[in-house]
């Protein structure tokens, strides 16, 4: 079964909830050996710990993604474990809320730092050891922001920073592939997350709901098997995608 993941090596960023800690679970049920990292260790563990009731071979590791020690930390500790990665689900992602005008210039590195700076030194991190390997699968979560401009707006620099993902997606899965290493990135819509019931984020749902042809938001579960596909073999002459996935609301 060319979807199933038994004997492979992923880590997940942001994988102490929302979106990462599914994407966590579907990985470690498909067969593979799952690293949840998150900025918050303690989230990590919960996680850890469910997949261990499933029997999921598992670690956590705290680590901000932004940080390059620490995202050196998180591959020197999968190899010491597991010796290798074969997948990596580079997900950790912030997103806050203002008008353009006042978009301070620490809300700006803010978000480009985990957004798109920690995504870059995870990719690269886990690539040098995919490239040397010849076979690896990198997945980045992207958004529907990369694809066009939710409305309301107020969401500059989260917009800027995931179009940059694309293209960083685009770039090395184009230069990558010929050595065995894929690069792919899922836009989700918007889905039923602690991210999106954050204070800021409120009242902004509201209005979008009324753009979404399917009528709902997105739950985790949607996005499960698509990180699933990208991970597995069957998706090997896939790379630079941005899978949408998005109830049509890129389309509307
Ligand atoms: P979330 O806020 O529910 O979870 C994000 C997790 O990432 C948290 O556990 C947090 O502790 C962790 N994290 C934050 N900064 C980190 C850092 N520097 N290093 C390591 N971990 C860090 O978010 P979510 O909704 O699950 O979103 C996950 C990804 O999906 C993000 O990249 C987000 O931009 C993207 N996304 C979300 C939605 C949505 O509607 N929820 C839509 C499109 C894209």
């Amino acid at each position: 079964d060319r979807l199933r993941l038994d004997g492979k090596v992923a880590y997940v960023t942001g994988g102490g909830q929302g979106i990462g800690r599914a994407f966590a679970h579907a990985l470690g049920e498909a067969g593979a050996k799952v690293a949840i990292v998150d900025l918050v260790l303690a989230k990590a563990e919960v996680v850890a710990e469910e997949l261990s009731l499933k029997g999921i071979k598992n670690m956590a590791i705290g680590a901000d993604v932004s940080k390059p020690e620490d995202v050196q930390r998180i591959l020197d500790a999968i190899v010491a474990r597991w010796g290798t990665v074969h997948i990596a689900c580079n997900n950790a992602g912030i997103n806050m809320n203002s008008a353009s005008e006042d978009t301070s210039l620490e809300e700006w590195d803010k978000t480009f730092n985990v957004n798109l700076r920690g995504l870059f030194l995870c990719c690269q991190a886990a690539g040098r050891i995919m490239l040397k390997q010849g076979y690896g699968k990198i997945i980045n979560t992207a958004s529907m922001a990369s694809l066009i401009v939710p409305h309301p707006q107020k969401q500059l620099a989260y917009n800027a920073s995931k179009a940059g993902v694309v293209k960083l997606t685009q770039t090395l899965g184009t230069e990558w592939i010929d050595r065995g290493v894929r690069v792919n990135c899922i836009s989700p819509g918007i889905v039923d997350t602690p991210l999106i019931h954050s204070e800021d984020l409120k009242p902004l749902v509201q209005r979008w709901l009324t753009n979404i042809p399917a009528g709902k938001l997105a739950q985790v579960t949607d996005l499960q098997a698509a990180v699933v596909y990208l991970a597995s073999e069957a998706s090997d002459y896939m790379t630079g995608h941005n899978l949408a996935i998005e109830g049509g609301q890129s389309l509307w």
